[in-house]
């Protein structure tokens, strides 16, 4: 159950609710986010509703069956939107496209990339700096002096920064040269990190953990929210199975069951979908076809000497015209 606590709810009027609850042997979870209050009501055997219905101080009340609760579509029917600024929003009407390199590797690469999406209207860069690598010897990123130089230009620029935080020490020093925190599919139910990223006011976006089912991954999103973050992305990107004709399975029946079950925006990940470059474009279509609210894909001046995941990466060139076919796609969809 949850419970939306009315702005101006006073302490005797809450404390009264609380205590209501603990009667009814409901177990009580407040939770505080940048736009509301909630209480989480966990209840151990069924009760009438309308018993809570004429105490003051609520504005709303429903049941919610689902193992995940605040981000489930059972209470609220609207889709989140999520807004960067600058007008730059995720789930909105428009498909939102996020690209740039596996790895940021340089400056000279970042402007490169920086240029290639102000000419193809593109206002969401990707790149990690922190890089979980199956190898301790491969190249794992630029860390921080990275991040300050990818931040750096992509602002100037009026683009934003999607990189992925490893762990809870990283969080506040990232948190000022980041507009969305990704969370990598190895790091998909390190509840510590969620917890964090729950504290800080930057959307997050979570990936599907390897071998994480769609339940698993609402429940992430659970985290983030239950601590006070309602900014949170959902991002299919494949998973682990028996066939290994390519990298990753791109599970594209988790999209339109995300989109059912959650009000949160959906990102589709093709690149490591997929992982095969001549099939990128193909299943981010797909991808959006499916209901995606927004593509994230790898892209590269010359993905043949990319630190990382060359193999996946786009060239620019095959990127502009992906960006156009997505966004008519997107119609298409829409028209759906
Ligand atoms: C990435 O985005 O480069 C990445 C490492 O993704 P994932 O966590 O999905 O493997
Ligand atoms: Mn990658």
């Amino acid at each position: 159950m949850i419970i939306q606590l009315s702005k101006n709810i006073t302490t005797q009027e809450q404390g009264i609710l609380i205590n209501k609850l603990s009667d009814l042997k409901i177990k009580s979870n407040i939770i505080s986010t940048q736009f509301k209050n909630y209480i989480v009501g966990i209840p151990k055997t069924d009760f009438d509703m309308r018993s809570l219905g004429n105490l003051n101080g609520i504005e709303d009340i429903h049941r919610v069956s689902d193992a995940y609760k605040l981000v489930s579509k059972k209470w609220k029917v609207n889709n989140t939107v999520i807004n960067l600024g600058d007008n730059v929003t995720i789930g909105g009407n428009d498909l939102a496209i996020m690209a740039g390199p596996c790895s940021i590797e340089g400056e000279e690469q970042i402007e490169t990339t920086v240029a290639h999406l102000v000419k193809n209207n593109i206002k969401i860069m990707r790149g990690g700096v922190y890089k979980p690598r199956s190898s301790p010897y491969a190249f794992r990123g630029m860390g921080m002096d990275g991040l300050k130089m990818f931040y750096k230009h992509c602002s100037e620029n009026g683009i934003k920064v999607i990189t992925e935080v490893m762990q809870v020490s990283q969080v506040e020093e990232m948190a000022d040269y980041v507009d969305i925190f990704q969370v990598g599919a190895r790091n998909s139910q390190n509840f510590n990190l969620l917890d964090v990223l729950g504290q800080v006011d930057k959307p997050v976006m979570i990936k599907r953990g390897m071998s994480g089912t769609i339940e698993e991954l609402l429940a992430s999103a659970e985290y983030v929210f239950s601590n006070g973050n309602e900014k949170i992305l959902l991002c299919e990107r494949g998973i682990r199975t028996y066939e290994n004709a390519y990298r990753n399975t791109l599970d594209l029946n988790a999209i339109p069951i995300l989109k059912e079950k959650s009000h949160l925006p959906v990102v589709v990940d093709p690149s490591h979908g997929i992982g095969l470059r001549q099939h990128v474009g193909t299943m981010a279509l797909a991808g959006v076809m499916c209901g995606a609210d927004a593509v994230i894909i790898e892209t590269h001046e010359n993905p043949e000497i990319a630190f990382s995941d060359g193999q996946q990466t786009l060239y620019h060139e095959q990127a502009e015209k992906l960006y156009q076919q997505l966004n008519q796609t997107r119609q298409l969809y829409k028209s759906f």
